[in-house]
């Protein structure tokens, strides 16, 4: 039996950030169940220029795909509206294996092919049974994504909405793609939408949102000119899409990025959350650890709470997502213009809402989703 100051569950963006700001010379021990960090990969790679720069990582040449302009969202009638907000495709296995080493170099020991299977209380300490070993530590931090083990054994609640997303990597003709994210919405897929982000050579195509997946999918790709057949590869994960879970801590365990709800419901981009909530809960762990109090674990869910990212609005208004119809759609993208959502003017969106009586019954939903839009534009995808 090993003992350490912290054990973090899952060396996803979560985990990794997590055990890389937990204090200098605390032993953590970050463990996945996985063979090879980031395989297989369960993402878009979308990721916002501010998801980076909040954390002080640069983007790298070695996960860096594409560099991207911004977002075009497509409404159901075929007409788009786009948002400069620049960001990056990345490799996301290489992504995360970079955090990964990040937090080794941090200190942290990484397991790898280490899966939680029971967690029990002796002596005021967690033990962790991963099989074949066990690990005993004063603060467990689950960073093992949408259906967190961790929540579930420790008798957390666990994320109740669930999207599921499904995406093909498929070539692409040179010069096909723009450097944009493309997001299509429809109404089909009840709050959900199907996107392509280009890779270079290659392009992620999927679809996340309720119904049946594959076969939408593989309409929409030969709509859009690709052939799902030649795909080289799929992957599908669970993205939750319901907001924070609640409580986040207890009795010194505490979830982390998705395994906490913590992701934005409204568009299921989860990675700056993930990195984000990481950081908060390996500094609270750190400063329980030197406070040798981990009841002092729970600063981590008052702070977390405040950030953008948890905002009930956001939960709220990815529930209103799945309720639009397509007109409905049409009409909150023809209103933006090509602006970002803060700068339309509320006077232009009521005229324009003055001229859809059809509508005026959704007046406090558009509303809401409004306020969610300018939250999820500032602090990015
Ligand atoms: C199809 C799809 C596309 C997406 N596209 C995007 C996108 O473009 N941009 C974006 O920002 N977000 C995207 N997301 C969401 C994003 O992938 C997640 O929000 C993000 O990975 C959350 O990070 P995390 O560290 O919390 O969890 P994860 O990345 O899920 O990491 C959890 C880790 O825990 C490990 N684990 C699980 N259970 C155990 C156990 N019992 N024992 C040990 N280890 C365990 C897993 O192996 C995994 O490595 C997408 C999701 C899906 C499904």
């Amino acid at each position: 039996m090993a003992s350490w100051d912290v054990i973090v569950v899952g060396a996803g963006p979560a985990g990794s950030m997590a055990a890389s700001a937990v204090r200098p010379g605390q032993r953590v021990l970050l463990v996945d169940k996985r063979r090879v960090v980031g395989h297989p990969v369960q993402c878009a790679g979308g990721l916002s220029a501010q998801a980076l720069s909040w954390h002080g990582l640069k983007p790298d040449p070695s996960w860096v795909l594409v560099p991207i302009e911004g977002i075009r969202n497509w409404s159901p009638d075929g007409t788009s509206s786009t948002l400069r907000m620049k960001g990056y495709e990345v490799d996301r296995a290489r992504f995360d294996q970079a955090l990964a080493a990040r937090a080794q170099e941090h200190g942290a020991e990484l397991r790898l092919e280490r899966r939680l299977r029971a967690l029990s209380r002796h002596d005021g300490l967690w033990r962790a049974d991963f099989g074949a070993e066990q690990h005993e530590a004063p603060i467990i931090l689950g960073a093992d994504g949408p259906e967190s083990t961790v929540a579930r054994l420790a008798g957390l609640p666990r994320n109740t909405r669930l999207f599921l997303g499904y995406q093909y990597v498929l070539p692409v003709r040179e010069g096909m793609l723009e450097p944009w994210f493309e997001l299509f919405w429809s109404s089909a897929l009840q709050g959900g939408y199907t996107w392509i982000f280009p890779r270079g050579e290659t392009a992620n195509v999927g679809v996340g949102g309720g119904g049946f997946l594959k076969p939408y999918l593989d309409a929409f790709c030969r709509a859009h000119g690709l052939d799902p057949e030649k795909r080289c590869e799929i992957n599908a994960g669970k993205i939750p899409v319901g907001g924070p879970v609640s409580p986040l801590v207890r009795n010194g365990i505490a979830l982390v990025g998705d395994a906490g709800g913590l992701c934005n419901p409204c568009t299921g981009g989860g990675i700056h959350a993930a990195l984000h909530s990481g950081v908060l809960a390996g500094r609270a762990a750190g400063q329980a650890v030197t406070a040798e109090d981990p009841a002092q674990l729970a600063a981590y869910e008052a702070r977390v709470r405040r950030e953008p990212y948890a905002a009930p609005v956001l939960a709220k208004a990815a529930e209103i997502f799945s309720t639009l119809r397509d007109e409905e759609w049409s009409f909150l993208n023809g209103l933006s213009r090509h602006r970002l959502t803060r700068e339309v003017p509320l006077s232009e969106a009521f005229w324009g809402l003055l001229r859809h009586p059809r509508f005026w019954h959704r007046a406090r939903d558009f509303y809401r989703l409004r306020s969610a839009a300018i939250i999820y534009e500032q602090y990015g995808w």
